[in-house]
């Protein structure tokens, strides 16, 4: 029996987790939520999961899950808040497996923390790797602790991985769906609207993570995501845009060989692989082969998708440029959703931040949030 602590319970990761648990109850049990805004969400989870702990986002609404709890006749659940409460939740003794999937630079100090404690992490948060991967991943070494990517590209490039060598290596491909405006022409590129941006043509997920997929910044992230959680370089990953969305990634090997993983569109399923590897589980995640036509593949345009450029020279550069990548697109995402900037000034923004970000390579979580804030401020200055 696994003891789970989730990290990011309510948002799509989490209640995918969580519908894992309720599908494997001999394999898995929640010990530990934390949930951040959503009271109500907070509230259900509580109720049904029972865990030990829950974290909530702040004093006020830690307050309020207490007393909604009591009025329920729930009782015996610690209720903590914070960033302080987060690393409770990923440090308590009990927990057995950790997972990270609070969106940006929120989570990282609680996923490093559970590396820190030799808990298993698998990791749907990308910005962690993004903006602290040397820090994580040499912690993760010193103490022989797993990290288990449950992004879809790289929970695929980890299955390929598991059939050879790390100097057999050629080149992992990392497949991008290409968002809703891969056939859109340049010139209408302008006028996107956070509407159009908020489709995405095959998977549902947060706003953020959404406009991302559109701008192919997300892409970019799982660049240096890869480069962090594999130890390779940045010009052994390329990105193949693959609209199906089937094969979630390829692994080419310097024989020539390229192995590909092939699974339904569900993040069910590298979280149940996160969860339960090196087993495999059945499961009800079927592909069904016979209605699979066509696969196709085309090589990204770097034109229409800046942010791929950006992320190729940030991931080169290492250290504070990717966590100037990261921070700076999340503050032009909100600007883009709250209308205050064109969707083209989402890598205009991030240009213009990454070129006034001079070389670091943050050694702590501390520099690292000190560089992100940096580069926030940055942004918001840039945008004023
Ligand atoms: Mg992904």
């Amino acid at each position: 029996m696994k003891r789970l602590a989730i990290l990011g319970s309510t948002g799509s990761i989490g209640q995918s987790t969580l519908s894992i648990v309720e599908q494997f109850p001999e394999r898995y049990q929640v010990a530990a939520l934390a949930a951040g805004r959503n009271l109500d969400e907070a509230f259900a989870q509580t109720v049904r999961w029972r865990p030990q702990i829950v974290s909530l986002a702040t004093e006020e609404l830690a307050a309020d899950l207490s007393l909604r709890l009591l009025q329920a006749g729930v009782v015996g659940i610690e209720v903590v808040y914070g960033t302080e409460g987060t690393v409770a939740c990923a440090t308590l003794p009990q927990v057995d497996f950790v997972v990270s999937a609070i969106v940006g630079v929120a989570g990282l100090e609680a996923t490093h923390a559970a590396i820190l404690a030799g808990k298993p992490v698998g990791l749907a948060n990308k910005e962690c790797m993004v903006a602290a991967g040397e820090i994580l991943t040499a912690a993760a070494r010193q103490r022989n602790v797993p990290i288990l990517p449950i992004d879809s590209e790289h929970n695929a490039v980890h299955q390929c991985l598991r059939v050879g060598a790390h100097a057999e290596v050629k080149t992992i491909w990392l497949t991008a769906s290409g968002g809703p405006f891969r056939q859109l022409p340049l010139d209408q590129f302008a006028t996107i609207t956070p509407e159009q941006a908020l489709k995405h043509p095959t998977w549902v997920m947060g706003r953020r993570i959404t406009i991302d997929s559109a701008s192919m910044l997300n892409k970019g992230l799982e660049i240096i995501e890869a480069c962090r959680l594999f130890d390779v370089a940045p010009s052994q990953v390329k990105v193949t845009v693959h609209p199906q969305s089937t094969v979630h990634s390829l692994v080419e090997y310097v024989d020539g060989s390229i192995l590909a993983q092939i699974s339904v569109t569900d993040m069910r399923l590298p979280i149940l692989y996160a969860l339960a590897y090196p087993e495999r589980p059945a499961s009800m995640l079927t592909f069904d082969l016979a209605s699979l036509r066509h696969l196709d593949f085309e090589p990204p345009d770097f034109e229409r998708f800046p942010c791929l450029r950006l992320a190729y020279e940030a991931a080169e550069k290492g250290g504070a440029h990717c966590i100037a990548l990261n921070a700076a697109d999340e503050v032009a995402v909100e600007a883009f959703l709250a209308r205050q900037i064109s969707f083209m000034g989402i890598p205009r923004t991030i240009e213009k931040v990454l070129a006034a970000t001079p070389e670091a390579h943050p050694a702590t979580i501390a520099e690292v949030l000190a560089a992100d804030r940096e580069a926030r401020q940055m942004a918001h200055a840039l945008l004023a």
